[in-house]
């Protein structure tokens, strides 16, 4: 009996390799001979070969939230396994986004992206850094005078050499992950391309830099398969021009290399386009923004304003809402939806409801019962991911981080009265998590002596 089953499982393993071999053969062969395959039909998300035997979304998978962090960015892009997050919102976010990555069990992420330099980008970022292996940390300049930027970079300097020397201990320094690991930060501008699993992230700007910080920022388009977002950071209508131009200069060639760095990706993919079916808006829906010619370009089917509640910006502008509602853009606000995500399925995109699992009894089941963009979600809608979650039994105490230093304390030591209210991070759960991530007890009030 047992000799038969170790007969079946080595024809089982002979089989599947064959069929490695088969899909792999295939794959190259399409990324070779890229003239057999008509660009606008290639797509990288379902190989025919994979689909036959899995269903798509067990052999790829792509899907960004929108995370609602009052006024300010962050989203997460995760694709097969792979995760990016693009800003982090402001510091006192640092909760929102550390509760969404351990509910996610994310402590890997391919990318941490700053858009540019402002707070209410950077400020959540820095938590990431501590929870999560970060290879690569994307910038678009390297000097602000922001300190929740100068935090950030010395964070992500700090971690980086953290993950070398554990990469060099694990024997991989030869392998591509420890030579991502060892460059700490990535400045990164215009025609730039790289992988996210089978996602294609473009660089569209900044083209050059300026004075504006809003105006250097990373603009990121990603495409999988069928889909693509553009995430536009605080970009304003000067980098909007900048970008547009440098398509049409371009015009009838790419602005981009044939491949990315990793080739998973098709020469046919890298025509010139900005068109993109979700278009994060701009600075939180300024009126400064998101110009009609931009708009034109991009012809996003939907758009989403990440901005606060109330917020004193008076974001989105009334200009700008107009001018969405003339190009019939159906437009989701995390102000009044809470998180925001979009998932791909075998036809097209889906908007999800989030996961409400931590909330008493809201009239929402919060299943896997995505609905088709276009049709009317707002309702089912609402609350956050995470909400809730950093209750937890017994020991959960308050305690201060300091995210600049990487300290924390007790809530009634005399350093927090010194310290900023723009390094502060309100944590309530166990200590023995904030040493986890790397934090350090204060050696004044001893906040692990309970
Ligand atoms: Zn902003
Ligand atoms: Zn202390």
């Amino acid at each position: 009996m047992s000799r038969w089953k170790d007969g079946a499982s080595a024809l089982a393993s002979l089989m599947v390799l064959i069929l490695i071999i088969a899909v792999c053969s295939a794959i190259f062969s399409r990324i070779t001979d890229s003239e057999e395959v008509p660009p606008e039909t290639y797509t990288v998300a379902s190989e025919p070969a994979l689909s036959e035997t899995e269903p798509v979304e067990d052999s790829s998978s792509f899907r960004i939230t929108f995370l609602n962090v009052g006024q300010g960015d962050a989203a997460l892009v995760e694709c097969d396994g792979h995760a990016m997050l693009v800003d982090g919102g402001s510091v006192v976010q640092s909760g929102k986004i550390y509760t969404v990555l351990k509910e996610k069990n994310i402590r890997h992420l391919d990318y941490v992206a700053a858009t540019h330099p402002d707070a209410d980008h950077v400020g959540g970022l820095s938590v990431a850094l501590h929870y999560a292996r970060a290879d690569n940390v994307l910038v678009s300049v390297q000097e602000s005078e922001e300190q929740s930027f100068q935090t950030f970079l010395r964070t992500a300097e700090q971690f980086s050499r953290a993950n070398s020397r554990i990469a060099e201990d694990n024997d991989l320094a030869d392998s591509q992950s420890s030579k991502d690991i060892s460059k700490a930060i990535t400045v990164v501008s215009a025609g730039e391309v790289f992988s996210l699993g089978s996602a294609r992230v473009e660089v569209l700007g900044p083209v050059a830099l300026t004075d504006s910080d809003n105006d250097n920022s990373l603009v990121l388009r990603i495409v999988h398969g069928e889909c693509s977002v553009l995430l536009t950071g605080d970009c304003g209508f000067p980098e909007e021009d900048d970008i547009l131009k440098s398509f049409k200069a371009n015009l009838g060639g790419s602005n981009f290399p044939e491949t990315a760095e990793e080739d998973q990706v098709d020469a046919g993919t890298t025509d010139a386009i900005l068109q993109a079916d979700i278009l994060k808006v701009a600075h939180h829906g300024s009126a400064h923004a998101t110009s009609e010619e931009w708009l034109q370009a991009v012809k996003p089917s939907c758009a989403v304003i990440s901005c606060g509640k109330n917020n004193e910006y008076g974001h989105p502008a009334t200009s700008l809402m107009k001018r969405l509602e003339q190009m019939d853009v159906q437009t989701y606000r995390t102000d009044l939806l809470g998180d925001i995500c979009f998932w791909e399925s075998s036809h097209g995109w889906e908007i999800e409801p989030v996961d409400h699992k931590k909330e008493e009894g809201g009239g929402n089941s919060g299943g896997n019962t995505g609905e088709s963009i276009g049709g009317s979600i707002e309702e089912s809608l609402g609350g956050s991911i995470g909400e809730g979650a950093e209750e937890s039994a017994g020991r959960s105490e308050e305690y201060i981080v300091n995210t600049r230093t990487g300290i924390f304390h007790r809530p009634d030591c005399e350093s927090v009265g010194e310290m900023a209210d723009g390094n502060k991070w309100y944590f309530s759960g166990e200590y023995e998590e904030l040493k986890d991530m790397n934090y350090v007890p204060c050696g004044a009030c001893n906040p692990c002596d309970r």
